[in-house]
């Protein structure tokens, strides 16, 4: 028998012990004569594959739980060292029924598959970060920061991003560069659950017609990235949950080529690779973490000052980690690998919970009252049997009262997460396409093999018996093979990590430098192509393409060329209330002389195809600068009547006006500025990004009301650099309405800017309990310096249940270093703990109402009853008011409807649905019946838009321009709709 073969019916053995051994076979040839490798055997399901590092990196041992159809073998336990039965690496591979597969070389595909990687942005203003995608047809793959908007910027582009099969996070796991992760998974994982089940749909009905059935698409998606990793993703589980989305996490804990190793790898004289520490059918990754210089030498990351200064959130419930699916941490006094290896493995089941539980929303359990934990949505059986929601006295009042509440979600119940500390670890990747098969000989082969139809065979790995009766195997009839070209993507957060870069092994290694054919610097600010030791280290690699992605060397630039095309069109319509945005077509440094020959800064949309050859630069697909006269002068021509409109807006005006002078007059703070920095529902979209509102109350500063992603970069762009940290030197309050993503995924970044150019202020955070345990969570892995943020929790009333309609008194901490407004708030028919709020100025009795997302509140407006100012979201148009009551969100009128109760004076709605790109359709007696009510006149209702600027004594000018911009934006329409 091969040698092979023994050692493979050897290994089988092993498997029969392990606990689902027959679901797998293991293909092994470790030291077979020819260079195999590892495959999946046989086509068929897609085959899950894992994996497995080389045995000396401890997270050798898969937790079940994230990898819930493979079992992990025997032989690779620390206690049985793979390399002891001469196993290095293996997958493991899901067995197809049916007879068993003939052993295959895997030899490197031929084909001439297009694969190129290009840069998706780089960083600005509204696109920070900086991240290059890797694509194959069938799947593409991400690097680089996945900064807040990188998202939005994937739309943008049109990149699908159901095809994402891995995304690889460079550089430290912070906000700044993983900000845009939490929201682009839970769209992947949308985007992934719709198009399985419409592809269940399709082959239902090509089952039923006796077709072929249509693959499925890529439903997994795996994160590769530094330390805390998954404990970045589990501070999340409070307000993720997506069912069904297998997320697979590589969190990068242990150095694979720990520094001590390179002298002896570099004695190793062998010309052999290093491993790779991840592979799939695709690619090769090389995973590199750099420790800051300051680190290095001191063993694991030091421990750096983590505050915990705040509150704990009020009637904290203690809750065994065990009710999940993973067992408790392990106890402080075990080893401490061992608990570190037993907190990880408990972060990783709690991620698990969040996308693949099999929790199930409409099971209900039945239980007395007073053991319900709230907040729990709570229902009762009716004398018809029917369930409704429970109304009924509290549990102080009628404890044994038997209810039914729904199973919170797995995840959720995991009330505290092991802690965590910063971590200075950056990762930077080195990834390479497989190797590409030679060139058939056929004159070999017909010496060697008497049947032709054998040829098939050897081309596809399989040997075959020769004219001899010998075994013909395919490296004898086939040239040695072409290897597959690679890239590197390089994330130096700051120059501490520069000499960590220079003693890595992996750059020196001329079979890995080789065929790397270009590498991608993410530079963060203060990091320069000067900085020490880096110069060098790139001019002794010439014979490379460098492409830097920084904020030096890359312009700022319009990156998202729609919204700001259409700024750019309001604002030849109405300059005061649309300021064009900030932005900066030149860098603001060059590349020198003596670098420029092979250096060059990354361009959005630039391209560089490594196969098939030959490789090189692709231009074509390159972002054109957008700039605001090009666009003018293409407004004049394809819309002249809305310049027309805006004309007559301008002149009427003009005319004397006395009722706009006199309601200036009338209303306190008339100079209050409210600029929408995010209009939209659901998810970042093409015109309109995620909630998030700032209002500037001169005297008493600035007030976030939501914030989504990309706050900051919305307000960077829309302000300039400059502008955004003045308003943030101001900012008194960020309030969060309700736990879901698209109102809050921006707070963190926009609390760190706050902290670097506030060093001595305070900022209030008005929101639920449960946001505030995320932050105090997040602060475990970024320092958000909680001391000085004054939480307000928006609790009920004592005694009282979070439900719509109740009023929740909040617990404002008095500070006098920030002075507050009254806080009003109560709760709202949207999702758990959801509220709406009301500012009350002392002094003036400003008073300024907002929403949240919520069904149209009576206690809202009987709160704010005569605000001077109401934001309120209005999803939808009123034709769809049966969405608006499944999803709990308003329509126009609904909306219109509680500032006519609320009689409040200027009503700005925000917040609408997908459907409506640019405007929803509104008609005059809509808006004239909104205007309507306790008080006859002076009710002005105007529509959001993003990065608009509008003062609160001005409402009667912006609205003059409304049919200006509506025509404008019918255009767009048609344009649009015409593509
Ligand atoms: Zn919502």
């Amino acid at each position: 028998m091969h040698a092979g073969r023994a050692r493979l019916a050897q290994v089988s053995l092993a498997l029969q012990a392990s606990r689902r051994a027959s679901d797998y076979r293991l293909q092994l040839p470790v030291h077979h004569p020819h260079p195999l490798h590892p495959v999946p055997i046989s086509r068929g399901p897609p085959a899950r594959r894992a994996h497995f590092p080389k045995s000396k990196a401890p997270s050798i041992v898969l937790p079940p739980d994230l990898f819930p159809d493979t079992t992990p073998l025997p032989a690779a336990s620390p206690s049985r060292p793979a390399r002891a039965t001469g196993i290095a690496r293996y997958y493991l591979i899901p067995t197809p029924p049916g007879p068993a597969p003939t052993i295959v070389t895997r030899l490197p595909s031929r084909g001439n598959m297009l694969c190129w990687v290009q840069i998706v942005n780089t960083p600005t203003a509204d696109t920070p970060g900086g991240c290059i995608v890797l694509h194959f047809d069938n799947r593409r793959y991400l690097f680089g920061r996945m900064a807040e908007g990188t998202q939005r910027t994937m739309v943008q582009r049109k990149m699908p991003l159901a095809k994402i099969h891995d995304i690889f996070l460079t550089g430290s796991i912070d906000w700044a560069a993983t900000g845009g992760l939490l929201g682009m998974v839970l769209t992947i994982a949308d985007i992934k659950a719709a198009s399985a089940a419409d592809i269940e749909r399709t082959n239902a009905g090509r089952k039923a017609k006796n077709k072929k059935l249509v693959d499925g698409p890529v439903t997994h998606l795996n994160i590769h990235g530094g330390k805390n990793l998954v404990h970045y993703l589990a501070t999340a589980r409070s307000f993720i949950l997506r069912k069904a989305l297998p997320l697979q996490l590589r969190e990068v804990r242990h150095d694979p080529r720990p520094p001590a190793t390179h002298d002896a790898a570099a004695d190793d004289s062998s010309d052999k690779m290093p491993e790779p520490d991840y592979e799939d059918e695709s690619i090769k990754v090389w995973s590199i973490p750099l420790s800051a210089a300051r680190e290095r030498g001191q063993g694991p990351v030091q421990p750096e000052q983590v505050h915990d200064a705040a509150p704990r959130s009020p009637k904290k419930r203690k809750l065994s980690p065990s009710s999940s699916a993973a067992s408790e941490p392990a106890t402080a006094d075990a080893d401490p690998a061992v608990k570190d290896a037993a907190e990880q493995k408990f972060r990783e089941s709690v991620v698990n919970d969040m996308f693949c539980s099999s929790w199930n929303l409409d099971t209900l359990r039945e239980m007395r009252l007073d053991e319900v934990q709230l907040p729990a949505k709570i229902f009762v059986r009716n004398n018809k049997g029917h369930i409704e929601p429970y109304t009924g006295p509290p549990a102080s009042e009628a404890p044994d009262t038997m209810v039914l509440v729904r199973l919170p979600w797995p995840a959720s119940k995991v009330e505290q997460l092991p802690r965590t500390r910063p971590s200075n670890q950056a990762m930077s990747y080195i990834v390479k396409g497989h190797d590409r098969r030679g060139t058939f000989d056929p004159v070999a082969a017909e010496k060697l093999v008497a049947d032709k139809r054998d040829y098939r065979k050897l081309t596809s790995g399989q040997s075959v018996v020769g004219k001899d009766g010998n075994l013909v195997t395919p490296d004898m009839v086939i040239g040695a093979s072409f290897p597959g070209r690679g890239f590197a993507v390089v994330d130096l957060p700051s120059e501490h990590h520069i000499p960590a870069l220079l003693d890595r092994p992996e750059f020196s290694d001329p079979n890995i430098m080789a065929s790397l054919d270009i590498m991608f610097w993410i530079l963060s600010d203060g990091v320069t192509l000067d900085s020490p030791g880096l110069r060098d280290f790139i001019k002794a690699r010439q014979s490379i393409k460098h492409v830097v992605l920084s904020t030096s060397l890359c312009p700022n630039n319009l990156a998202l060329e729609s919204p700001m095309s259409q700024l750019i069109y309001m604002n030849a319509l109405d300059k005061q209330r649309f300021p064009l945005p900030a932005y900066n077509t030149k860098p603001l440094s060059e590349i020198d002389e003596d670098l420029a020959s092979f250096v060059q800064p990354a361009r959005s949309g630039l391209r560089y195809q490594l196969a098939p050859d030959p490789a090189a630069f692709h231009t074509d697909a390159i972002v054109p600068t957008l700039s605001p006269r090009t666009n003018f002068r293409h407004m004049m021509e394809r819309a002249p009547q809305a310049l027309e409109l805006a004309t007559v807006a301008r002149k009427a005006l003009l005319a004397p006006a006395d009722d706009a002078d006199q309601s200036r007059d009338d209303l306190p703070c008339p100079d209050l500025e409210i600029i929408p920095l995010g209009t939209g529902s659901a998810m970042p979209s093409k015109y309109r990004n995620v909630s998030a509102t700032l209002i500037r109350v001169p005297g008493w500063g600035s007030y976030l009301f939501d914030c989504g992603e990309n706050t900051l970069g919305q307000l960077r762009r829309c302000l300039g650099y400059d502008g955004a940290d003045e308003v943030l030197q101001d900012l008194r309050a960020i309030y969060i309405s309700h736990a879901h993503a698209d109102h809050h995924l921006g707070t963190v970044s926009v609390i760190a800017r706050w902290n670097l150019v506030t060093p001595d202020r305070k900022l209030a955070i008005i929101a639920a309990p449960k946001y505030h345990d995320f932050l105090r969570e997040f602060h475990q892995v970024q320092d958000l310096s909680m001391d000085r943020l004054l939480p307000v929790y928006l609790r009920p009333v004592p005694g009282g249940r979070p439900i719509p309609g109740s009023i929740s008194r909040p617990l404002v901490p008095a500070d006098i270093t920030c002075p507050l407004p009254t806080i009003e708030a109560c709760f709202v028919d949207h999702c758990t703990d959801a509220t709406a709020l009301v500012l009350t100025f002392p002094g003036s009795g400003l008073k300024l109402a907002y929403s949240g997302d919520c069904r149209p509140s009576a206690e809202f407006a009987a709160l704010g009853r005569g605000a001077h100012l109401l934001v309120h979201e209005c999803t939808f148009e009123d034709e769809l008011g049966g969405d608006a009551r499944a999803k709990k969100h308003s329509t126009l009128s609904e909306a219109l409807g509680v500032g006519r109760r609320m009689e409040a004076r200027r009503i700005l709605l925000t917040h609408f649905s997908q459907r409506y790109p640019k405007l929803p359709v509104v008609s005059e007696e809509t808006l004239r019946r909104g205007r309507e009510g306790g008080r006859e006149k002076d009710v002005e209702v105007l529509f959001a838009f993003d990065m608009m600027r509008v003062k609160l004594g001005e409402f009667k000018q912006a609205k003059a321009f409304l049919p200006a911009i509506r025509s404008l934006l019918e255009v767009g329409e048609k344009e649009e709709g015409g593509e």
